[in-house]
């Protein structure tokens, strides 16, 4: 009976796709037309740039394959110079350090605290010497992005928001992703919109989002199936390479419908967390890091810290919460952790010193709350890491 789940939920199952998905897929597959620019005007991914722009409020957005490609376009398209230093907090997933190897700049890693934001003081430390910011919001969790935004604007540095997890997500009453100069997105299938694979970026810089369309694949005169940048995208014609990081109506096709569904899914993945947060809170076994004063989060996975429990507790604590059903990772102990960055060894040079953040990495606990689970499902997963804690501390 699904009130009274006996077994715990599955973690990783994706909500269905909406119904209304299948028949413009169905269509579009009638069609075949699935490259982007073979229509005149109005392809599926022509359309989701244009309701993904309106929904944030923004000028220009562009679709591409990945969030990962959203983030190189946009670091490639401040047209920096070669080994430029990029400022990217320590705590994040491997693919945000890569996007800055590929975009043949250097990333410089920045302390993150307890509570999984970025350390303000190494932040302003490093500032000094950097020529762009990268800010991921990792699980969601925003960093104090006013005392962010002054700081890189006092340096003169353009700030890219990585928002692969924070769609939805709202600092003092500001979209999440329109705050820095650039904001990029995943539509891969663990976060708020599911396609598999697919990401997207948005600005309201002309001359930024007409060198990231040219670079993602607009060769010719593509560009001029992306609105009102005709004058800036002249001027780099033939003047950028082209790194073909479209994204194809299919997926577009995917995403549309679900536009939809996102005011819902961040109302319940909030509802879910913060249920789920209290009552680990209130066990006195683990701290869950409030979230910031100005932010409204739309998580869907929690992270807690297992403060005062050694390295075997903790290693303990996984493997009864394990035997509950309930999957669980640390970020420091697990091996091979993408999110861990002394195992980034493709970044130039020794593994930098962090204290810090490889104190939180040794105790933030993460787990998986799909945004449909019911709150008997959440009461299950709760009270079986608690009942872990318990058997581990007892
Ligand atoms: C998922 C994720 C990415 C990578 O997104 P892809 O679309 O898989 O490339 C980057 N940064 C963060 C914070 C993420 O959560």
């Amino acid at each position: 009976m699904r009130d009274f789940p006996t077994e715990a939920p599955d973690l990783h199952e994706a909500e269905p796709i909406p119904a209304a998905a299948k028949a413009a897929i169905e269509e579009l597959l009638q069609s075949g037309d699935l490259f982007r620019y073979t229509a005149p005007a109005d392809a599926p991914v022509a359309l989701l740039e244009r309701e993904f722009a309106e929904m944030m409020g923004s000028r220009y957005a562009l679709a591409v394959s990945s969030c990962s490609a959203a983030l190189f376009l946009s670091l490639k398209a401040l047209d920096l110079p070669k080994g430029a230093k990029v400022l990217i907090p320590a705590f994040t997933f491997a693919a945000v350090p890569s996007a800055v190897v590929h975009a043949e700049m250097q990333p410089v890693l920045v302390e993150v605290s307890m509570d999984y934001r970025i350390d303000l003081a190494d932040f302003e430390q490093k500032l000094a010497d950097a020529d762009a910011v990268l800010i991921s919001h990792m699980r969601g969790h925003t960093s104090d992005m006013d005392a962010i935004l002054k700081l890189a604007t006092a340096h003169d540095l353009p700030v890219i928001e990585d928002a692969a997890h924070s769609l939805g997500t709202v600092w003092g009453g500001q979209k999440i992703g329109t705050l820095g100069h650039v904001g990029c997105f995943s539509f891969q299938s663990y976060k708020m919109i599911n396609a598999g694979e697919g990401g997207i970026l948005i600005t309201d810089d002309a001359e930024l989002v007409a060198r990231a369309v040219i670079m993602s694949g607009a060769y010719e005169h593509n560009w001029k199936k992306h609105g009102d940048i005709a004058e800036a995208a002249a001027k780099w014609q033939n003047k950028l390479p082209l790194y073909n990081l479209r994204m194809q109506n299919l997926s577009a096709t995917v995403i549309r419908p679900q536009l939809a569904e996102l005011p819902r899914r961040v109302r319940d993945g909030l509802r879910n967390h913060d249920y789920v947060a209290a009552k680990l809170q209130a066990s006195g076994y683990f701290e869950v890091p409030p979230s910031l004063k100005p932010e409204t989060r739309a998580p869907d996975s929690i992270q807690f810290n297992l403060a005062g429990f050694s390295e075997d507790q903790s290693r303990a604590f996984l493997a009864e919460a394990k035997k509950r059903g309930v999957g669980a990772q640390i970020f420091g102990l697990s091996q091979d952790n993408a999110r861990a960055f002394w195992n980034w060894q493709f970044i130039e040079g020794p593994v930098p010193d962090l204290p810090k953040t490889r104190a939180m990495l040794a105790q933030a606990c993460d787990v998986r709350l799909p945004v449909r689970l019911t709150l008997p499902e959440l009461d299950f997963v709760a009270d079986a890491l608690i009942s872990a804690a318990k058997a581990v501390k007892a």
